[in-house]
This record gives C-alpha cells, structure tokens and sequence, in this order.
C-alpha cells in the first residue's frame, strides 16, 4: 500500500492532529509519504519526517497561502495521479475537510470520514468507523482507488520517531475555477493559554456552574493548571460560553492528559468527544450522574465549593 498524508499547519508549525494521523499510517508498516501546501512550508518538512514520513511533498506558492479548498485540490490531484497514492489520509479539520470532499469529487474516490482507526487487513486499509451515537463501531473500506480517509480529530497522538525525509518540490498550477474564491478577511479569536485540541489539561464547564458568569471558577482553575477552558452543549446553546470550546458529538474530540469536569452530567454526546482523556476528573452533586461510570476520580460536591478550593490548592502547590 502507498499512502500519502496532508499535513495541515497553523503558524508555520504542523498541526498535532496531522501529525498524529501521519504517525498511525506510518505504523501500519508502509513507507508514509506527507504533503505540505502552503507558503514558506518548506522549513516544516524536518519536523514532519521526524513524525513517520519517509519523503514530504512541498508545494509553496502564493496561490496556496489562503486556508482555501480549492487550489489545495488541484495541487492534491496531480500529485496523487502522478505518484499513484491508493491512500491518501487526513486529520480532520474545517480545511482538511472541504479539502478531503473536494479531492474525492475530482478524482471521482471514495471518502471515509469521521474515522476513529485505520488497519490494514489482506494489505488493504480498512477504517473503523463510531455508528449509533458513538455506541458501536463499524468497519469501513473502499470500492475503489485511490481510498481517501479522513481521521476524527484529536484521535492519534503525535509522537516523534527520529526519521527523517526527502523533500520533493511538486509543481503548483491553479485552475481557473480554483480562483474563483478568494480570502477577504480572516480574523482570529483572541483567546488566552492553549487550545483545547492542543492543551495537556481541560477544565470543562456544564449547566452545573448554574449560570455564565460562574464560568470564571473553570476559568481561574484552567489558568492555574495552565490549561485550556471547554464546555457542554447545554452552555453554548444557552450562549455562556463560544462555540469553539464546544467538546462532544457536535463539538470537538479531545483527549488531554488531564480532564476536569465541573458540573456535567456526563451525557452519550459529551463523553464522545471526551472520552480518549488520561485521566478524567468529575466534579458533579448528584452522586448518580452518568459521569461518574467513566470518571477516574468522582468528587461529589458543589462546583462553587470545590473548584476554588482546588483553584487555591493548585495556585499554593505552584507558587503562583
Ligand atoms: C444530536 C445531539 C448532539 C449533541 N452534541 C453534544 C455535544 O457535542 N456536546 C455536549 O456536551 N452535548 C451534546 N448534546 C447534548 C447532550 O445530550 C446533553 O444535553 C449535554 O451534554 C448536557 O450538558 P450539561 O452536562 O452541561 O448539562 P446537564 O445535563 O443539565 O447536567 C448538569 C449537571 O450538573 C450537575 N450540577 C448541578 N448543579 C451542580 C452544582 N452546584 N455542583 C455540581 N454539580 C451540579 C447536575 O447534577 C447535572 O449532572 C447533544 C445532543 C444531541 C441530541
């Protein structure tokens, strides 16, 4: 099998979640290539054969600076016919997405998405697949090549495995339909500490914190453990907290080292997004909430309680 991996970045470095897919496919024990497509890309290509792959395409041209589908598409195409790819995986990400869509429609291929797994069986990939709210997990493949993936973010960790990788510069032309679309504006949400799909721990907030403003107790605890702020479903829709910060089913998929959550009940749609967590933590008065079947440490007890306390705990512990 050969496969090729698309190796989205943020600010000149490769995203985790690229990186932990590329990881996966590398160990499935075929030689793993990666693509860059970007502008000034090229200096990433250390990092990414460091990560599994054993050569990296770069393609770094203007018309690629813009997070836009399309003209990532017609560079995919050509590369994927020309070196004869039958895989070509992604890490799921709005981008990666619409990009993973549009190559399938170009070259008329299957798409697996919402992956939680890939392996290889009679040397062809299958993918496993969450069905029925997450409660069962099926087993996908392709009718045809080249078979495209793309993998449920946060699923793979990233991890270094020494390698290194050839560069190969790939010709970038643009169609003319690919222009169409232009950037106007990008703006970014100013946002203090990590991210919640790159933070090592998460202090989640629910319905528990009884009202917006208590979210300052999750908050103070997040910058205390130098951590990043998520939230159910019941508090985004009521509008306490962004979207963004929305982990579950309809939100994100995370899976820090630590997960703290404060006043969530623990339903089949939060736990999805939540459940690959190290250790989970759960703060919650009902001593029967769902949570706590799929917590490592259940505290009962009031959120507006508990949480300054360990806030306080943890700020006299670091000295801060
Ligand atoms: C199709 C679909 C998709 C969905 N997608 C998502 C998703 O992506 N993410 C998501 O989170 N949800 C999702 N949901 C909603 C999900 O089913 C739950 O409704 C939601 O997760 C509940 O949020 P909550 O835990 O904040 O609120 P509740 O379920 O209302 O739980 C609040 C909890 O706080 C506890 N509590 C109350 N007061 C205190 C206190 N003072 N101290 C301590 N504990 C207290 C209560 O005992 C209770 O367990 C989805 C639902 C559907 C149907």
């Amino acid at each position: 099998m050969s496969a090729l991996v698309y190796v989205e970045h943020h600010e000149g470095e490769p995203v985790k979640g690229s990186l932990g897919v590329l990881g996966k496919v590398a160990q499935l024990g075929n030689e793993v290539a990666a693509v860059l497509l970007g502008t000034g890309v090229e200096g990433m290509a250390e990092a990414v054969g460091r990560h599994g792959a054993s050569r990296v395409f770069v393609a770094d041209d203007p018309a690629l600076e813009a997070p836009l589908p399309q003209p990532r598409v017609d560079v995919l195409a050509k590369l994927v016919e020309s070196e004869g790819f039958d895989n070509v995986v992604f890490g799921a990400s709005v981008l990666a997405s619409d990009v993973a869509a549009g190559l399938a429609a170009r070259l008329d291929a299957g798409l697996n998405w919402d992956l939680v797994d890939l392996e290889l069986k009679d040397g062809k990939l299958v993918g496993k697949r969450p069905a029925l709210g997450d409660s069962v997990i099926a087993e996908v493949g392709w009718k045809s090549e080249p078979r495209l993936a793309l993998i449920r973010s946060g699923t793979f960790e990233a991890a270094e495995t020494g390698g290194s990788a050839d560069v190969t510069k790939v010709p970038v032309e643009i169609q003319d339909f690919s222009k169409q679309a232009v950037m106007v504006e990008q703006a970014h949400e100013e946002s203090q500490g990590p991210s919640i799909e790159d933070a090592d721990v998460i202090v989640a907030g629910g319905r528990g914190l009884g009202q917006p403003e208590n979210f300052s107790l999750v908050e103070d605890l997040a910058k205390a453990l130098g951590g990043a702020v998520a939230a159910t479903r019941a508090v985004v829709d009521a509008g306490w907290y962004p979207y963004s910060t929305q982990v579950g089913q309809t939100g994100k998929t995370v899976s820090p080292k630590l997960y703290i959550a404060c006043g969530i009940s623990g339903a089949i749609q939060h736990k999805v997004g939540m459940q690959g967590s190290g250790t989970i933590v759960a703060i919650n008065k009902d001593p029967n909430a769902p949570i706590f079947e799929y917590s490592d440490l259940a505290v009962v007890g009031d959120v507006h309680e508990i949480v300054p306390k360990l806030t306080e705990l943890v700020r006299e512990k670091r000295g801060s």
